[in-house]
């Protein structure tokens, strides 16, 4: 049976085409598939049930199979999501209140945390400070979406790329991760009036080595008649692969890009990342240069900080220098300092180990000094291993 979960638009027109059907029926089975995630053919109620079992015939509708559900103490759940060949990957699901931020001026707006771009996380903004929300903020909903089973990159200090690499999902596999996740995510009435969703492809795997299930899926949660997730709350995050940022870029412009960078310098940076012996820094900088400009969104470089090793003062200073370049490069920039979480399954674990505290205020203030937007994320989900990195579902066999 083929699955009707994942298939496009123009997909489902096709096949409705193909069956004689108006045009119209693709677009109700679009809408019963994405916008109200129904789980069968029968509750595709408007469909006639002549057509509904003719569709029956050959299709079915299969959504990953929820293996286990492990919730966390502060809100986060990890799900451990079972595909159709058995393989596993995992999808977060972070809840979040939001918090009325005020900046030290007091002229600005208030802004919400959490709330942007990978806002999977609590974090401190240099230059705000938080207030005790009014009245009771809505939840909101950030789901961490994995695109591939495995990783191939094997950065060091990423449990994902020490699993083995099995292959790429699909857009149906991701877009199920973002429907799992609201029915069985935290139970804070995440989904509930007012409440928004936030993705991030920052679980298992690298987007930009499958961009084009990434890119379709982009296109089932943005859909109007499917998710209708706007842009702004899409995030993408990758190791720098120059060309398919480009392509990204041109495919979808206004979906937030994220790069993982945690160095300041390419020497520093290849001993963590091998990707990086490929395409130095300054290749993946031209790549965002010539994105297509939207004002405003920034680009996020991401910077997990590992004790000892890329935390001091004078990498702070390598990476101050990097957004120099940037800036005078036009690209508008901000940092997610990310303190590492460490593993231990699969052993040996990470050959790092997290930075103190003091060392990574330092960092904070350096780079916040220099005239940057720059926050800092302790994750979520630790206790569940459901942290940034952390994700290394073991399938079976
Ligand atoms: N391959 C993509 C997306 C997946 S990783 C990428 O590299 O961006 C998402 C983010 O989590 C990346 O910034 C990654 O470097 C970071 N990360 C990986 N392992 C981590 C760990 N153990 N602790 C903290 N952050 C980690």
């Amino acid at each position: 049976m083929e699955n009707l979960f994942g298939r496009s638009r123009a997909g489902l027109a096709e096949l409705t085409a193909g069956l004689g059907l108006p045009a119209y029926r693709g677009r109700q089975i679009f809408r019963h598939l994405y916008a109200r995630g129904v789980s069968s053919l029968d509750a595709m109620t408007d469909l006639p049930a002549a057509l509904r079992q003719q569709l029956g015939g050959q299709f079915d509708l299969r959504h990953p199979r929820v293996a286990a559900r492990h919730p966390s103490r502060d809100g986060a759940v990890k799900l451990l999501l079972e595909l159709d060949d058995g393989l596993r990957v995992e999808a977060v699901a972070i809840g979040s209140r939001r918090t009325a931020l005020r900046r030290r001026s007091g002229r600005a707006p208030a802004r919400r945390a959490g709330s942007r771009g990978s806002g999977s996380a609590r974090r401190r903004r240099t230059r705000g400070t938080p207030e005790p929300p009014r009245r009771p903020a809505p939840v909101d909903l950030t789901v961490c979406v994995s695109t591939q089973v495995g990783c191939p990159l094997a950065c060091t200090f990423c449990s994902s790329g020490a699993v083995r690499f099995r292959r790429n999902l699909t857009a149906g596999e991701i877009a199920a991760q973002v429907l799992l996740a609201r029915r069985h995510g935290p139970r804070d009435g995440s989904c509930g009036p007012g409440g928004r969703t936030n993705i991030v492809y920052m679980g298992m795997g690298e987007p930009l080595l499958n961009t084009g299930a990434v890119l379709e899926s982009l296109d089932l949660l943005t859909d109007p008649d499917a998710f209708a997730l706007p842009w702004r709350r899409i995030t993408v995050s990758t190791v720098g692969l120059p060309d398919e940022i480009r392509r990204l870029g041109q495919a979808a412009p206004r979906v937030g890009i994220a790069v993982s960078l945690h160095a300041g310098d390419d020497p520093t940076r290849r001993r963590f990342m091998p990707i990086a012996r490929r395409h130095p820094i300054g290749e993946i900088f031209a790549a965002l240069a010539d994105l297509p400009r939207n004002p405003r969104r920034r680009i996020t470089l991401e910077y997990v900080l590992l004790g000892g090793e890329n935390d001091r003062p004078d990498d702070a200073r390598g990476l101050v220098r990097q957004l120099g370049r940037l800036a005078a490069a036009g690209v508008r920039a901000r940092v997610n300092l990310i303190a590492f979480n460490p593993w231990s399954d699969p052993a040996p674990g990470a050959p790092h180990r997290p930075g103190t505290e003091a060392d990574a205020e330092r960092f904070l203030a350096a780079v916040s000094a220099a005239g940057y937007v720059v926050t800092l994320r302790r994750s979520r989900g630790r206790d569940a291993n459901a942290a940034c990195g952390q994700l290394a579902a073991q399938s079976p066999g």
